[in-house]
């Protein structure tokens, strides 16, 4: 059966979830679809005495249920129940997420949410293996390192892949044994209200789970900064990011992860693999229209071999076929808003007026959504924000060196490390380059992530603080207790 719908057919939850059920809300913030720019619903805006209801809803459901102090292995059974309800309900799960994102509908059924389940399950196995240690000490005492959850952790997610950033916050939290107040991006949250409403269909403890819809100013700022949350792990911009650590260090200071924005380099040396290295670079700009925080935004290229390279991925880059995100078949995503499409055409343009080359796109495509086309520049000024600024959006630029010193220093980015490419065949030339890298994921002769998700993912510099995923993700999940006994 055909995955694709008509947007109009979709039934949107309306309002927050707190508590284990739907609580009514105003509509404040109009929202439009990213793929005909239809106006289509109203997002509301959580108050600070409604996020206080959330944590105190969360604190509730840790105290009645014993999640965090049954066995745990019963947590790890709740959480695989949750999980089979997701894959159970891909598909309401992709409609709702579908209609106001720019995920087509298309890649998340066996994509994003057969990956969001998997990693729900793969965190769920840590509750009842993932223990405290027992120290050396003198004989006469024994010491300990005992770990217990926060409580209530606050969550703040993005819009750009807005079920597996969710899946990211709530897996490895739940599994932790806290509840979560979580408030998805006022653009795209209903997926998130829906992935909440089935937790409690799975048997999850009503409260244990909440979301929160609002903006950054009054929700996120008043969930970051509730002083009865333990921890604050947040996804977005590093702007954002650093509103936020402002807002803890005002409000009184807690843990947090933050995972931020990037503009990452690909390394192409003059023996890669072309035609393999072609496919990586133009999906990681193709790939929900480089709306991605890894997404591999600078190709830095040995010139011997830049032509060829460019020629390969203009072919592939060409065959991008834009459609709506409620078509089954569509492979290239609309970018989010009109206010991405005029900032990343601000930057393009401004590169172009300086000189720069344009080798594929340039501009917004004519569609009623919001699309542009992918965009291939070159000759760029070094102060051009196209290579200086995330632009998150469909544009790549190419510059070339002659040593690998100069690829080196052309990759390290003065704010963003998230993460980087090296295509090379040569192992020792890889493994150097890697070591020298200061990003914190290096993919070689591939780009992207795998299903691996024991392998953490985080920024260098300004592009974060602490892991998602890994093993890192379960244990920034609770704190640290030292225990000293005289026996
Ligand atoms: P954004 O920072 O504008 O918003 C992200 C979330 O933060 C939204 O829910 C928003 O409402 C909220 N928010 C904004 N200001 C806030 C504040 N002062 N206090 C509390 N909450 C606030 O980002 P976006 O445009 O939604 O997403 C794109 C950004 O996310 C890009 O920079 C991208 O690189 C980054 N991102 C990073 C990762 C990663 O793993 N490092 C993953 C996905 C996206």
């Amino acid at each position: 059966m055909s995955l694709s719908f008509s947007p109009e057919s979709v039934d949107l939850p309306r309002g927050h979830f707190i508590g284990g059920k739907m609580v009514p809300a105003k509509g404040e913030m109009p929202m439009r679809r990213p793929s005909d720019g239809v106006l289509y619903a109203d997002c509301p805006i959580a108050s600070v005495e409604l996020v206080d209801e959330a944590v105190q809803a969360g604190k509730r459901a840790l105290k009645d249920s014993g999640w965090a102090t049954e066995r745990p292995r019963e947590r790890t059974k709740a959480l695989h129940r949750w999980a089979d309800l997701i894959e159970a309900e891909a598909e309401t799960l992709a409609r709702l997420e579908a209609v106001s994102s720019t995920r087509p509908v298309g890649q998340l059924v066996d994509g994003d949410i057969a990956v969001t389940a998997e990693q729900i399950r793969f965190f769920a196995e840590f509750a009842d293996k993932e223990g405290s240690d027992l120290v050396p000490t003198a004989s006469g005492s024994l010491g300990m390192i005992m770990t217990e959850p926060y409580g209530v952790v606050g969550a703040i997610t993005p819009w750009n892949f807005p079920l597996s950033m969710a899946g990211w916050k709530l897996g490895p939290a739940l599994a932790a044994g806290n509840a979560v107040v979580l408030k998805p991006s006022e653009l795209t949250p209903f997926s998130t209200l829906y992935l909440a409403e089935l937790s409690v269909r799975a048997g999850l403890p009503a409260g244990l789970i909440n979301i929160v819809l609002g903006n950054g100013a009054v929700t996120g700022t008043a969930l970051t900064g509730h002083p009865e949350i333990g921890k604050v792990s947040f996804t977005g911009s590093t702007v954002a990011g650093a509103a936020i650590m402002a807002n803890v260090a005002r409000t009184g200071i807690k843990p947090m992860t933050l995972e931020l924005g990037g503009k990452s380099p690909q390394l192409v040396f003059a023996d890669a693999d072309l035609s393999r290295t072609a496919k990586a670079v133009a999906s990681s700009i193709l790939f929900n229209a480089g709306q991605a925080c890894v997404a591999g935004s600078r190709l830095i290229v040995d010139a011997r071999v830049a032509d060829a390279l460019v020629d390969a991925i203009l072919v592939l880059i060409s065959e991008a076929r834009p459609g709506p995100t409620w078509d089954a078949d569509t492979q290239y995503s609309p970018v989010i808003s009109q206010a991405q499409i005029d900032r990343i055409d601000s930057i393009v343009q401004t590169a172009r007026r300086a000189g720069a080359e344009t080798y594929a796109g340039g501009g917004p495509l004519d569609s009623a959504g919001y699309f542009y086309a992918p965009t291939l520049l070159g000759n760029l000024e070094p102060s051009s924000p196209a290579l200086t600024e995330e632009i998150f959006g469909p544009v790549l630029t190419v510059q070339t060196f002659q040593h690998e010193d100069e690829a080196l220093a052309l990759a390290d980015h003065p704010t963003y490390g998230l993460a980087a490419g090296v295509f090379t065949q040569d192992v020792s030339r890889a493994i150097r380059v890697t070591r020298a890298l200061q990003a914190g994921t290096v993919w070689v002769n591939r780009y992207g992530r795998s299903r691996d998700h024991i392998l953490p993912t985080g920024g260098y510099k300004s592009s974060g603080i602490g892991k998602d995923l890994g093993r890192e993700a379960y244990q920034a999940n609770r704190k640290s207790k030292s225990v000293l006994i005289d026996v």
